[in-house]
């Protein structure tokens, strides 16, 4: 029997798999999704071409009392490195005063101090002493109009942070989960170089439907294959659920661990009562900066350039360099399809 079975194969779930195996212990991952041997998963820019595709699970939020009532498109990954597979691979960690907050709030052990040495361990794992961890680096090639924004701030007197600052406040180069341009996940830092070991299975195209219960314990997991067969897998030790925020709580309603009155309704029998499973979850907001860019600089530039370029060779467009099918094109807010902006607009974010 194995030791512990990993439920989705994203960020947490690829370092928990190497930290396990690395300890002795026999471990099989089950991940929904499929590989992450594409395209648009190695060219860092390319990542929005995959939302709404077969590795998105391509989410809605209900409609948001705070933003006029409007429902979210909420992209979520779903391959081999989770959304590390399909994020903008920016390298925050984050500022002492958000761990500090939550250690306040009752989340023993989550203060900056006592998780600097894992965050430095996960920055110094592959640049520094060889071992696993991400890759860091330096965007190896600023877009010109990076450099002019970050040339203003400068000039406006907006102080320049280093890229690990401990306070906010100011502007800086963002680091970068890549490795020489491409695109570096959890699956690339850690699941890889643990699948070299027989201890460690990984099980693709793999839905896991529900947590098996003795009682109160977690026995194992009901998944369905790839040929849609329903299977079960007993542990010896533990079930992990690192499937994602929206997904793991999900997984714990099914199973009859939550407010026991939402699962009565839903048919679900109770195992445990947790009032608070699948509530309160917060999403940071990003705003997109839009603005009209006069040289041919922008990824929409880029884009152009090279149709024409295949044009002239003959050849067909990569899927990157595709323009999106109106059908598959994310929900734009209404400031963004207000005509007034789209006709000053030559560059488009695309917001997630
Ligand atoms: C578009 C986008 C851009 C982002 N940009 C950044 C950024 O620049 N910098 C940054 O720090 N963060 C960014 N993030 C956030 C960051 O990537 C995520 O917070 C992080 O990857 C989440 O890790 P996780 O392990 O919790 O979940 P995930 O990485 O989402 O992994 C969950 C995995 O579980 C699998 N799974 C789910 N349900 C099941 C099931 N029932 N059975 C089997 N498998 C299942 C999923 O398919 C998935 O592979 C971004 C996220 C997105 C979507």
């Amino acid at each position: 029997m194995i030791d512990y079975v990993i439920v989705g194969a994203g960020s947490a779930g690829c370092v928990l798999a190497n930290r396990l195996v690395d300890k002795g212990y026999r471990v099989t991952v089950l991940e929904a999704g499929g590989s992450d041997a594409r395209t648009e998963v190695r060219i860092p820019a390319a990542f929005t071409k995959l939302f709404h595709g077969e590795c998105d699970w391509g989410y809605r939020t209900v409609p948001q009392p705070s933003l006029f009532h409007r429902a979210l498109y909420w992209p979520r990954a779903r391959m081999l490195g989770g959304c590390s597979s399909m994020n903008a691979q920016m390298w925050y960690p984050g500022f002492p005063a958000d761990y500090d907050g939550w250690a306040s709030a009752g989340a023993t052990g989550w203060d900056w101090n006592t998780l600097k040495p894992y965050l430095s361990r996960i920055e110094h794992g592959r640049n520094g002493d060889g071992g696993t961890g991400l890759h860091i680096e330096p965007v190896r090639d600023p877009n010109p109009s990076t450099r002019a924004f970050l040339n203003a701030c400068e000039r406006s007197g907006v102080p320049r942070l280093g890229a690990s600052a401990t306070r906010t406040g100011g502007y800086s180069l963002t680091p970068t989960t890549q490795r020489l341009g491409r695109r570096f996940s959890a699956a690339d830092g850690y699941l890889r170089p643990a699948q070299k070991n027989t201890r460690l299975d990984v099980i693709t195209n793999a839905l896991v439907r529900r947590v098996l219960f003795e009682g109160t314990r977690a026995v194992g997991v009901e998944y369905r294959d790839g040929d849609g067969q329903l299977r079960k897998l007993r542990v010896a030790r533990e079930v992990i659920l690192s499937s994602g925020a929206v997904n793991s709580p999900q997984l714990l309603l099914l199973s009859g661990v939550g407010d026991p009155e939402a699962l009565r309704r839903s048919g679900i029998d109770v195992v445990l009562s947790l009032p608070g499973v699948g509530k309160n979850l917060q999403d940071h907001l990003m705003t997109a900066v839009i603005a009209e860019c006069p040289k041919p600089v922008t990824l929409v530039a880029a884009r152009a350039s090279c149709a024409s370029s295949c044009r002239r060779r003959g050849t067909s467009r990569p899927t990157w360099a595709r323009p999106r099918s109106s059908s598959a094109r994310a929900p734009s807010s209404p400031s963004r399809t207000s005509s007034s902006s789209s006709r000053r607009c030559r560059s488009r974010i695309t917001a997630w």
